[in-house]
Parts: structure tokens; sequence; C-alpha cells
């Protein structure tokens, strides 16, 4: 028997009761895993900067410990030594060996965030909407349809993946979060804005919230007063995470009512699950959960990133696109790792990225192919990488935006200079343009757009 199954021995608690495993877990975890001293101090000490939190049902249901370190699902939720540079890691390691005051750890923990770009694509800048006596804090509208709520109590999540976007969101940093109790101030919004028909409950996880909380926020926006409101989007990935929390939590059932309850008036409940490994829709009470949240009305769309070393490879995809359509639920986007947190660890150049998109998508079914992808969220919008092709001799990157800022620009193709090395927007440079559509300036050699010569690379 190991220390850690000393210390948090695999109980049938596993499965049922909802356990949470936390930084001061971390020494332990990482035992099992097999790691020595020095790698479990450099964990450690990442582990001061980017967010760690697991429990008892992904540690002893979804891991391979005998795999571990390298098993995809203990890298999907245990920080990694290399994950920051390794000077700060270092640095962290030798205050923490030393027994440093919480002060100075604290202070350089936050020094080596503020370098992490930690709300990419402007997200506390640009998209935080007002009203006519001021912000609507904890609130985006980055979209005109579209507007995204943070609710207060929904800012944590069952485990935190290590390749998250949002892990500014968890650490000990107030001024970095985006978060909102004031529901009638949103809703107060709402009413202005006749213009936004979806609504995103975003977080963290929202599912991390009870039923009763969740309902403070769900059911001000079945009010008849808000028809403009046609669809409400719940971001979680407790189905891969904690599955229990629609089958066996004491709030299971009211939580579905609830879901029943916004079908009822005519809306969609779409549930925006994020599954990043295949492994974690292999339990059977993953199918119960599924099972039971359809039953109730919502419709499930899945949605992850591409993230190397965890799921960059299109077996994987190709492997979650089909069980998710088997259980019914609806394949929506890869993305690409986002330009914040451990973005150079993680991410997989945007080139490698559309091989691994296309081959999964040609293994599977036209039922699995309403994914779309890989697409990037970035500051303009969302922009899809289409492939690599040839222009009149010249090898570049086709996308399109999916979504924009500036509606006029939804659906527009362009072209970037290939570069096999890109992994983000910033990476590229226009082809056959002086800029890219979402950039402002003046467009030039414009004949290069006439009947252009596509011509798939292999
Ligand atoms: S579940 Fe979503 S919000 Fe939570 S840590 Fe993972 S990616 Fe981030």
């Amino acid at each position: 028997m190991t220390g850690i199954q000393q210390i948090l021995p695999a109980s049938p608690l596993a499965g049922r009761r909802f356990r949470a495993y936390t930084a001061k877990h971390l020494d332990a975890l990482t035992a099992r895993a097999g790691l020595d001293a020095s790698e479990r101090l450099a964990v450690r000490a990442v582990a001061t900067v980017l967010p760690f939190r697991t429990n008892a049902y992904v540690a002893e249901e979804l891991i391979d410990w005998d795999a571990a370190p390298d098993d995809p699902i203990y890298r999907l939720v245990f920080p990694q030594a290399d994950m920051l540079p390794e000077a700060d890691v270092r640095r962290l390691g030798g205050l923490l060996a030393r027994g440093a005051p919480d002060d100075e750890v604290r202070a350089t923990a936050h020094q080596i965030r503020m370098r992490l770009n930690p709300h990419p694509a402007g997200q506390l800048a640009l998209n935080i909407p007002d009203l006519d006596d001021g912000p609507v804090p904890g609130i985006q509208h980055k979209y005109p349809e579209t507007v995204l709520v943070f609710p207060k109590q929904g800012q944590t999540c069952h485990a935190y993946c290590t390749y998250c976007f949002r892990w500014a969101q968890f650490v000990d940093e107030p001024e970095l979060k985006i978060a909102t109790a004031d529901v009638g101030r949103v809703i107060a919004y709402l009413r202005e804005h006749t213009e936004i028909t979806s609504v995103l409950i975003t977080g963290g996880d929202p599912m991390i919230m009870g039923a009763g909380v969740l309902r403070r926020y769900i059911e001000p926006l079945l009010d008849p007063g808000l028809g403009h409101i046609e669809s409400i989007r719940i971001g979680s990935k407790s189905l891969a995470y904690w599955p229990q929390r629609f089958v066996s939590d004491p709030d299971a059932d009211d939580t579905l009512r609830l879901f029943e309850e916004v079908a009822n008036t005519g809306r969609t409940l779409a549930f925006m699950s994020h599954f990043s490994h295949p492994r974690e829709l292999e339990p059977g009470l993953v199918a119960d959960a599924v099972r039971r949240i359809r039953a109730a009305g919502a419709v499930i769309r899945t949605q992850a990133p591409l993230i190397r070393s965890i799921n960059d490879d299109p077996a994987s995809w190709a492997g979650m696109w089909r069980t998710q359509t088997q259980m019914g639920m609806i394949p929506y986007y890869m993305f690409v790792e986002r330009d914040t947190g451990p973005q150079d660890y993680f991410a997989v150049p945007l080139a490698r990225a559309c091989e691994i998109f296309h081959d999964a998508y040609r293994s599977v079914s036209g039922l699995c192919r309403t994914v779309r992808g890989p697409s990037m969220s970035a500051t303009p919008g969302k922009v899809c990488v289409d492939g690599v092709v040839e222009v009149g001799g010249e090898k570049v990157f086709a996308l399109h935006m999916i979504q924009a800022r500036d509606p006029g620009l939804v659906g527009q193709p362009f072209f970037a200079r290939f570069d096999p090395g890109a992994v983000w927007l910033s990476d590229l440079a226009p082809a056959f343009a002086t800029r890219f559509p979402f950039e402002s300036g003046p467009e030039e050699l414009p004949g290069l757009w006439d009947e252009p010569i596509l011509v798939p690379v292999s």
C-alpha cells in the first residue's frame, strides 16, 4: 500500500459522496504517481501559481495510476513541473523548501501569474457591458446575440483542468475574477437588450452550485418579459468530473426538474459538456447522467480543446465523437488551446491541429460531423482553421470566422501565410492582403481574391 492509499483510501465513497483533493493532498497524490521528492516539490511550486483541485471520483475511477505521471487523465488534473519556466519553478521551490512565509510565496506567485496573460481575448477590458448607471460586472457581452453570466457561487469546478483558460478565476487574486451575485442587474441588462437570444451560464462550473442556487440564476430568465431569450446554455465539465450530480446527489432530481421547467417554457436548455478524453465517457454513471439530462428535455453538446499530451491524436477525438453521438450528445467544438497560462506547454501547432481534426472527421459518420474546429476563441471572434491549401502556388492556411465581434465578419473566409510553428492567431500573418478582415486599415491587392485556385495539401 502506498502512502497516499493510507491517507486517502480508495473508498467506496469515490462513487457516491463528493470529496475534493486540494493542494494539501498534492504531495501524497504525486507520491502515488511515483514522483520523487524533488519532482514533488516542483509540482507543489507550480501549484502555488496555477490552481490544483481534483476529487475522489477522478482519482479512483478515471486516472490510470499504473500509467501515471504520463496517464492523460493524470495530466489533465495534476500540474506538471515544466508547465512554468524552470527558473520560476526553482525560485518557488526554494521558497517552499525553506518554509518561506506565505506572503512571500504569494507575492512571487503573483508576479509569475501576471506574465501569463490571465485574461485572454480582452475578457476584462472589452466585454463587460454597461447600464445607464455603470458597468454590469460578472457578465460578458462579446457577440450581439449571446451573453455570458458568471454566477458568484459557480466559480469553482469539481476538478481543475491543468490547461484551463479560466485559471485566473480559481487563484487567490480577487481582482482577476469575473463574477456576479446581482441577478437583478443581469436581468435589467437583458430586458434592455432584446438582441440577446442566448444566455450562457458559465464559470468555473455552474453545476458546482446546488439546485437552489442554480435556480436563483435560471428562474428569472424564464420571465415572459424576456421572450427574446430563446436558449439557456450551461457550460459544464460535471459529466466528466462528477456525473453523480445528475444521478445520485441529493439534489439531482431538483436540478433536472429545473431543466424541465426551462424546456417547458419553449426554450432550449443546452448543456455544453466538456469532455477531454474518451475515458471520461466510459463509466456507466456517465451514460445514466446523460439519459437523465436528455429525459429532462435538455440537449447536450460537447466540446473541448486540443491539448498536447492529453488528446492530441485523431483516435481520441473520433472515439469521443462516436461515443457521444451514440449516447445522444451532439459533438460541437474542437478548440485550440488559448493564449494564456501554460499555453506553451499544451499548445498543438495549428497545422497539426488541422491534421488531427480532419483525420478524426474523416473517420466518423455524418451524424458526428456536427463538430466544428479547430477553432480559436480570440479577441476578434472565433476563428476556424479550415486547413492548409495552395493558392496560386503559395502554401497558406484557409480560415473563416465562425463568430465575430463585428457581425458583418461572421462566415468570412480569409488566408494566412503558412507557418508550421504557429499555435495562435497572433502568430499568423495575412496572405494576399496587408491585413486580416478583423483588422482596420485599407484593403490592398483585391485582385488576388479573384478566382483563387484551392489545392488541398496532403
Ligand atoms: S472544468 Fe472548465 S472551467 Fe473548470 S478547470 Fe476545467 S476547463 Fe476550467
